[in-house]
């Protein structure tokens, strides 16, 4: 029996239901529930569903940053901030404040992206299978934003887009090869991630015919893994959060209150973190 997980980040549940797709829906699903993490942010996510746990000190290392300037977006709950933090993000300009943050508070992306490689606190979904394989997953093995990433994403801010939708759609064919690589191979354990479509959702999240393109691409994905896969084997299909409209100028979408979740079993659950849990049960009683 194989296990294959296809994560892929930002998938929107409301987009999978509007369109009815019908791959990506598979025998049963769900939307889950974010209301465990105060600040919806991507390597968190993943994090949980890894271990099956909320990882405290990852978290603490976005709120400091999030304290240091009154950068409210992705936050749910109100925090107090540093005296000299609420005065400066009201006197400073943008860049400056930018500039302030990059020199004095850790970037969370890249002090995360490997946080649970070889952590001894923490035991993943992959401790407890034989042959597993992953292509790098946010806090584990995965940089979702590092230095080229976060160049592009300020050219799609000042509103130049197409370098970033044009990376994000590269990368996704890159990896879609090496996924369906891995699922003829002989692995326990497949967890394929992507994070291409997050990068595209945060600048087109108005141009609906381009994001349906899209979305039939990796409702046809799952069709292609599918016919790799033997009956008994099972597929799960999991985002962290989705996309909804940003009032924001910069973007056009920001992180939506909750995820997605499928599988060929129809099986369902509530909350990201309960994938460790429906994973590793199945390494313990095998069918
Ligand atoms: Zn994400």
């Amino acid at each position: 029996m194989k296990i294959v997980v296809l994560g892929i980040d930002a998938l929107e549940y409301d987009l999978v239901e509007e369109w009815d797709l019908k791959n990506l829906k598979q025998r049963a699903y769900t939307k889950t529930d974010l209301s465990d993490f105060d600040i919806i942010v991507t390597p968190l996510i993943w994090g949980s569903m890894l271990t099956g746990q909320k990882l405290k000190e990852m978290e603490e290392i976005w709120r400091k940053r999030k304290k240091f300037f009154s950068q409210q977006r992705d936050v749910r709950v109100k925090q107090k901030q540093y005296w000299y933090a609420r005065i400066a993000s009201k006197v400073l300009p943008e860049r400056v404040k930018k500039f302030l943050i990059k020199k004095f508070v850790p970037d969370p992306f890249g002090v995360t992206s490997n946080y649970l490689v070889n952590n001894p606190k923490y035991k993943t979904i992959f401790d407890y299978f034989e042959g597993t394989w992953n292509n790098g997953i946010p806090s584990y093995g995965r940089n979702v934003a590092d230095q080229k990433i976060k160049k592009i994403s300020e050219m799609a801010a000042e509103g130049n887009p197409k370098p970033l939708y044009d990376y994000a759609m590269n990368l996704y064919r890159k990896e879609k090869a090496m996924l369906l690589d891995a699922v003829k191979r002989d692995y326990q354990l497949i967890f394929w991630y992507t994070p291409f479509l997050d990068k595209i959702e945060h600048f087109y999240w108005r141009k609906k015919l381009k994001l349906l393109n899209i979305y039939m691409e990796l409702n046809r994905l799952v069709e292609e893994v599918k016919t790799l896969l033997d009956e008994k084997d099972i597929l799960y299909i999991i985002s962290d959060h989705g996309m909804k409209e940003s009032p924001s100028k910069t973007i056009s979408g920001e992180h939506s209150d909750h995820g997605f979740f499928s599988s060929s079993t129809g099986e369902l659950i509530k909350k990201p973190q309960q994938l460790f849990d429906i994973i590793v049960e199945k390494a313990k009683n095998p069918r």
